[in-house]
């Protein structure tokens, strides 16, 4: 019996046949949380080897060992697309990096600019909430969160074959397309960048400002909706 619902991350070769031994804390979450036991199956994906079904050969208390048995979808390629976002307070960044997750970036890089609202983040927790919600958005992989970096030396190392589309409140013509080239979207901090950051930022070749519409957003917001219109590149399959 597969319950398909349960999608796990683990990061470990996924071979046919093989045994693969979950942490204590995907043993919890599958023993307690989701009551499964020994015989029931679930999906497995490491971001490089696609989807695979496995069944629960033992589960008890901080052990859960899997028999890996077929691939259920192969690795699929996802958007190239980067989110630099100016860092949030906690539990605004905790939402950023859920819902970019969500809507299919690869690299979520964290900028701190002269208005930002903290300046150093748990990666580790970041990891943790973009892990569960590339499980439950059904991704094949999950995205790679980069420690904070300064806005200058972000600009200074900006590889030039890739856009960077600054978001810009105060531009009203250009609305931001989507784009299936190797793109990234910038958002600013709640107060904004400074006119100094906007005029760096302007004199980086790769930099296009576009606009997110009338209104001025929250930060989140925009991060969200820029991603939205930026990846709206492949139309839903026709059932
Ligand atoms: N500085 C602004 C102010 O206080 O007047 C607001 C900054 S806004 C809350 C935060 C960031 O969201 C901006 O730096 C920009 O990157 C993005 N943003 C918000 N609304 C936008 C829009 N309509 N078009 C493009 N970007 C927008």
């Amino acid at each position: 019996m597969t319950d398909s619902s349960i999608r796990l991350f683990v990061d470990m070769p996924l071979i046919p046949g093989a045994a693969l031994g979950l942490s204590d804390k995907q043993a919890h979450y599958l023993g307690n949380v989701m009551r499964l036991s020994t015989g029931d199956q679930i999906l497995l994906f490491n971001g490089v080897q696609g989807e695979w079904s496995a069944r629960i050969k033992a589960l008890s208390k901080g052990v859960a060992l899997l028999e890996l048995l077929k691939q259920t979808r192969a690795q699929a390629p996802e958007p190239d697309c980067w989110l630099c976002f100016a860092l949030l307070k906690r539990q605004k960044t905790d939402l950023v990096v859920e819902k970019a997750t969500e809507l299919g970036v690869s690299v979520i890089q964290p900028v701190i600019t002269a208005r930002t609202q903290a300046d150093h983040v748990n990666l580790d927790r970041l990891r943790a909430i973009s892990i569960e919600a590339a499980e439950q958005c059904e991704r094949l992989a999950v995205p790679e969160i980069r420690p904070p970096v300064k806005l200058a030396a972000l600009l200074a190392g900006w590889p030039a074959d890739r856009a960077l589309y600054l978001a810009d409140e105060r531009r009203t013509e250009k609305y931001l397309r989507p784009s299936a080239e190797p793109s990234a979207l910038l958002v600013g901090p709640e107060g904004g960048f400074t006119g100094a950051e906007i005029a760096a930022i302007g004199a980086n070749r790769a930099v296009i400002r576009v606009s997110l519409g009338q209104r001025i957003l929250r930060a989140e917001t925009a991060a969200v909706a820029g991603l939205a219109l930026l990846l709206a590149t492949d139309p839903p399959q026709e059932s």
